[in-house]
């Protein structure tokens, strides 16, 4: 008798009839042969309606009171459900989070899983019942039996924590929407339905997946290997399956706050192309990664970012066998690119042999301000300066000087207590080939901060990143570019990173306070960007998937303000305005786009 955990989320129960399809559901499930952990969300808007009155109360209401107000709305779900199964003859019983004993830290409104008893959970189920589970809340540790809250959109996570406490066959996820699509149907109503994604694609999407899954979900399933399937709660579909690598095994204790890093990845293999000062406008590295797609130069990193004035850099990594092929295409492309013959702007050529990559990787540096901050501290302790930096959800990378790095794998697995690895030669975990870009997002909520003129000497991003963590800002693209500057007499460098939008005044006026005693330059903010992104563990393998996305943004004449890539991502920041035709335009290159449309409930 196999053990599955089911969740439904709010629009699943949102009514008594549904709630109604909901227990038939779960007991066809019961009498195909399983015991089933049900867990629910809150009916329909139910949580945001709480939180509305809350607002209405004060517009800071005490986070333990909110804990107390929001949990009440599963507890409503979980009943009506109990009770629409009994109606329909099935054994069940309802249990809130503190009777089952999830156990969370004790930080209200964002509380992480610590453990779970299954010893209750067992008796029911031993009893034949279906257990009919609150999501999204908890309990704490202390004395004081605190209820808690894992954050919006939180049921995801606890069901994904039941299915790996109890080691259940898998978890699904039953939602509104047929599945995990290629990108947001609302935006790009030629989505289309996923059959598959692997967990490392679906964390990259995070900011695309948060509205089906939640991140901390699918960090839960990668961690303990648990096999998660998205699915609609209105047909039979299969749905989108969410496949993990078979993990290394780890304890249920600390479920949630096994370590932010995984692993620390390094590569010695590879060298550094630059071109410097080439002119700001649309078309120009569509043209560069074409031309090295068609002598099939296969690219890693590649790092763009924002200077002042009208010229760009833009730095890419390959490997060395390829350096030599690879400058002579920057260099032939170079001249060609001044925009007009009086241009005075002269494109540069810069390659660097004497480099190596240097990344931490791991699903849960997700959210969690300070991760790359530590690594630019332990790296600035060791004296390591860093060339490029270039982060995605899962994934801080840096370039230092090859002489560097034998002690940086060392500062950085002692700093994250885990063991290194080289590069992954990456075997692909769904049916092969693996697709070069599985599917796209848009992320509209952000705002980019430009540092000007940081000094170039080992401490500063560790510093800058260092004082935003301690402000409870989270960080999500930083980008390091190649171009140093003399400021009086001194070499600098540009940095620039990425933040919700609600936290870039606060990063700005944090980042101004540091101006003077680091001694850098200006800070600049802009809120109107938007970043595009694609993931794809194909495109490791590939060369041109990053030519096919600029040459894709240049014809709709979209600029590309900043690029950073990790293995299985790029990233693209434009501006805001032409987010969604910069989506568009990605989703259709790529063939992602289909026939079939999905319709989103609203
Ligand atoms: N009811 C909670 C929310 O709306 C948790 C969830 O639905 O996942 O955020
Ligand atoms: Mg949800």
């Amino acid at each position: 008798m196999a053990l599955i955990v089911q969740k439904y989320g709010g629009t699943s129960v949102g009514t008594v009839e549904r709630i109604q399809a909901v227990a038939q559901r779960v007991k066809a499930t019961v009498e195909a042969g399983n015991s089933v952990v049900v867990v629910v969300s809150a009916m329909g808007k139910t949580t945001d309606g709480l939180v509305k009155l809350a607002t209405d109360i004060t517009n800071q209401p005490s986070r333990r009171e909110m804990d107390m107000l929001l949990s009440t709305g599963e507890q409503v779900s979980i009943a009506l459900l109990t009770m629409a199964l009994h109606a329909q003859g099935q054994e069940a019983i309802s249990l809130t989070g503190a009777q089952v004993g999830i156990v969370t830290e004790a930080e209200h409104t964002r509380a992480r899983i610590l453990k779970i008893k299954t010893d209750r959970l067992q008796r029911h189920l031993n009893e034949g019942k279906v257990i009919v589970v609150a999501g999204f809340q908890g309990i704490s540790q202390t004395s004081d039996l605190e209820i808690t809250t894992l954050g919006r959109g939180g049921s995801d996570t606890s069901a994904v924590a039941l299915a790996a406490a109890l080691a259940a066959e898998k978890c699904e996820i039953y939602t509104d929407v047929p599945g995990i699509l290629t990108t947001d149907p609302r935006l790009v109503p030629e989505a289309q339905l996923m059959e598959e994604i692997t967990s490392d694609e679906m964390l990259e999407l995070a900011s695309l997946g948060a509205k089906v899954l939640h991140p901390r979900a699918v960090e839960i399933a990668r961690n303990y290997g648990v096999t998660l399937v998205v699915r609609s709660s209105w047909t039979d579909e299969p749905g989108t399956r969410v496949i993990s690598p078979r993990p290394q095994p780890r304890p249920l204790e600390g479920l949630e706050l096994a370590h932010p890093v995984d692993a620390v990845e390094f590569d010695t293999d590879q060298a550094k192309v630059a071109l410097l000062r080439i002119p700001d406008r649309p078309g120009i590295a569509a043209r560069l990664f074409g031309e090295l797609a068609t002598q099939t130069l296969n690219v890693d990193l590649i790092i763009q970012s924002i200077h002042e004035g009208n010229t760009n850099d833009i730095a890419f990594t390959m490997v060395k066998a390829n350096l030599a092929r690879a400058e002579a295409v920057a260099e032939a492309i170079g001249p060609a690119l001044r925009s007009n013959p009086t241009d005075t702007t002269q494109a540069e050529v810069m390659v660097d042999q004497r480099m190596a990559k240097i990344s931490i990787a791991g699903a849960g540096m997700i959210g969690r301000p300070g991760v790359a901050a530590n690594m630019f501290s332990s790296l600035a302790a060791a004296g390591i300066n860093l060339q490029l930096i270039s982060t995605s959800e899962v994934k801080v990378s840096c370039t230092i000087d090859i002489d560097d790095c034998d002690r940086a794998i060392a500062v950085l697995c002692q700093a994250f207590e885990v063991t290194s690895s080289p590069m992954p030669q990456g075997v692909p975990t769904t049916s092969d080939p693996a697709p070069e870009v599985r599917g796209a997002a848009l992320d509209i909520k952000q705002a980019r901060v430009a540092i000007r003129h940081v000094p170039d000497r080992p401490g500063m991003a560790a510093k800058i990143f260092q004082l935003l963590a301690t402000h409870g800002v989270s960080v999500d693209m930083i980008i390091q570019s190649q171009r140093c500057r003399l400021v009086n007499g001194q070499a600098t460098r540009d940095i620039a990173f990425t933040v919700a939008q609600a936290d870039a005044q606060t990063a700005k006026a944090v980042v101004e306070s540091a101006a003077a005693e680091l001694g850098f330059g200006d800070v600049a903010v802009d809120e109107a960007i938007a970043k595009v992104s694609v993931v794809g563990t194909g495109m490791i393998y590939a060369p041109g998937v990053a030519a096919r996305m600029f040459k894709a943004l240049s014809e709709q004449g979209i600029n590309l303000q900043m690029i950073a890539t990790s293995e299985i991502k790029i990233s693209c920041v434009v501006a805001e305005a032409e987010g969604v035709t910069a989506l568009r335009a990605v989703h259709n290159a790529f063939g992602l786009a289909g026939l079939k449309r999905t319709v989103v409930p609203a």
